[in-house]
């Protein structure tokens, strides 16, 4: 063989390891190269240490809770050492399966940086690889601020090993990562101010999801700033300045910039191999993911499409197949559902109302109500429900949902949707009583009629 490898794999995240596993399952020779953590931004510095930490927070509002039912327990002290601690533990393990899933399917795995030489050769470490294909999966990194003082901001990756939690925190975006760490400080016992340049957080999502949203931040203590830009932030000694583009300003113990995510493109060589990128610094590839370069392709956050982990490994997936196997799985990649965990969380699939009444008339069917633990707790918490029918063929395009168990509800049903379910189907089915769930086949009394 004139190379090395048949394949090698720039990253060991989400999509990189499932591409790696699969293509040598299916017999190709395959390295792996990791320079930071095994599992990527997902098992370390997202969606998992991120849902331990939001589940802690969770935990204080249960103990507070239980006194509705009957339980003398209050929850008076949080220790945030033994909770990052634990998490630690749990990230180990978890890194150390996804090095034995590669090294059991034959992989061959290099912990070190990968960079470009040409179109078939990679440096690794202090070795000279060659490869017949490479595939970019080097996933992406927290956007720095630009404001002046931004040197005084952590971003997403300092938040899960701070030393101590600290007594206020400023959160800079109205994004994921904004929202889903308001909760998570909010539930520990910080006082938490948010700031985002949209008067409601999570722009694209839809409205009354937004509107939800922010009643559910303020009940939980999160002080929202709205319409706000972030001029600069000083600092002095341990305390710090977040200054406002509406003259007033914050005074806080930490900043956390969470103002989106960059595809991690820097230092990689691509100019050596000769791969485009886009206006926005993302690898361009087409829909196989292939790139300009003929043996080169690249998956996941750094080609900047839909930056989910399950996405990254659905082509992660579909590309080994591609190239080792029979053909590419489907997946639809057209109405992938997703989920916010907010407190509480948030969860959607299809159309917003708003991209609904643009592609023409559509019924709305919304239902907001108290759930059933919280008539005993008195927590203020409310759920809430909707659906997006489009008028002309009765399919439902469009569920969200903010409330409890909002991620578990709303995966099962996205198969229905993507089967093409309609409000017919969904008036059908009976539902599990008593549950939130059931809520979503009896909304019988249409709301309101949009894009008419
Ligand atoms: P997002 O893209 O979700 O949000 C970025 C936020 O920062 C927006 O509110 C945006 O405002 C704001 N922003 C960007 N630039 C500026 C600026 N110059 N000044 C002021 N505000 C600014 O990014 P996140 O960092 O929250 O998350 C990154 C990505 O990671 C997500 O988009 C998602 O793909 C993924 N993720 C997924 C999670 C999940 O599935 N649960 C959890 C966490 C992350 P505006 O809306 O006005 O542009």
């Amino acid at each position: 063989m004139p190379y090395d490898f048949d394949l090698f794999v720039i990253g060991g995240g989400s999509g990189g390891v499932r591409c790696a596993r699969i293509a040598a399952t299916l017999g190709a020779k395959v390295a792996v190269a990791e320079e930071r953590f095994w599992g990527g931004t997902c098992v370390n510095v997202g969606c998992v240490p991120k849902k331990l930490l939001v589940m802690a927070a969770e935990y204080g509002h249960h103990a507070a809770d239980a006194r509705g039912f009957g339980w003398d327990v209050e929850a008076t002290k949080h220790d945030w050492n033994m909770l990052i601690g634990a998490k630690n533990t749990e990230i180990n393990r978890l890194n150390s399966i996804y090095t034995k899933l590669l090294t059991g399917a034959g992989c061959t795995v290099f912990e070190a940086r990968a960079t470009f030489i040409d179109a078939h050769t990679l440096q690794v470490g202090d070795q000279k690889i060659t490869a017949e294909r490479i595939v970019i999966a080097a996933g992406g990194r927290p956007t720095a601020p630009e404001f002046p003082g931004a040197e005084h901001c952590i971003v997403s990756d300092d938040a899960f090993y701070l030393p101590e939690r600290p007594k206020r925190i400023a959160l800079l975006g109205g994004g994921y990562i904004a929202v889903e760490f308001a909760g998570i400080f909010a539930g520990l016992g910080c006082h938490v101010d948010l700031i985002m340049r949209q008067t409601l957080p999570l722009r694209g999502f839809d409205e009354d999801l937004r509107e939800g949203l922010a009643d559910a931040l303020k009940a939980n203590g999160v002080h929202l700033h709205g319409g706000n830009a972030v001029t600069s932030v000083t600092a002095e000694g341990e305390v710090k300045t977040v200054h406002l583009s509406d003259g007033t300003s914050i005074e806080t113990d930490m900043v956390f910039a969470a103002l989106g995510r960059s595809p991690y493109t820097k230092g990689l060589g691509l100019e050596a191999a000769g791969v485009a990128m886009t206006k926005s610094g993302a690898v361009h590839v087409n829909d196989q993911s292939a790139t300009n370069v003929a043996n080169i392709y690249a998956i996941g956050d750094i080609t900047d499409r839909l930056n989910l982990t399950p996405v990254a490994i659905a082509e992660g997936h579909s590309l080994a197949e591609a190239l080792y196997g029979n053909g590419p799985r489907k997946w639809d990649l057209h109405r992938v559902a997703t989920a916010v965990f907010s407190i509480p969380p948030i969860a959607t699939v299809g159309l917003t109302e708003a991209q609904a009444a643009e592609q023409g008339p559509s019924d709305i069917y919304v239902s907001r109500f108290t759930p059933m633990r919280h008539s005993l707790t008195g927590r203020g918490r409310k759920t809430l429900m909707k659906l997006i029918v489009d008028q002309a063929t009765q399919k439902v395009i469009g569920a969200h949902m903010l409330g409890e168990d909002a991620p578990e509800i709303i995966q099962g049903l996205s198969i229905a949707i993507n089967a093409g379910a309609t409000k017919g189907d969904f008036d059908r089915t009976v539902g599990i009583h008593p549950t939130a769930a059931e809520e979503f086949v009896t909304m019988r009394t249409r709301t309101r009629v949009v894009g008419e």
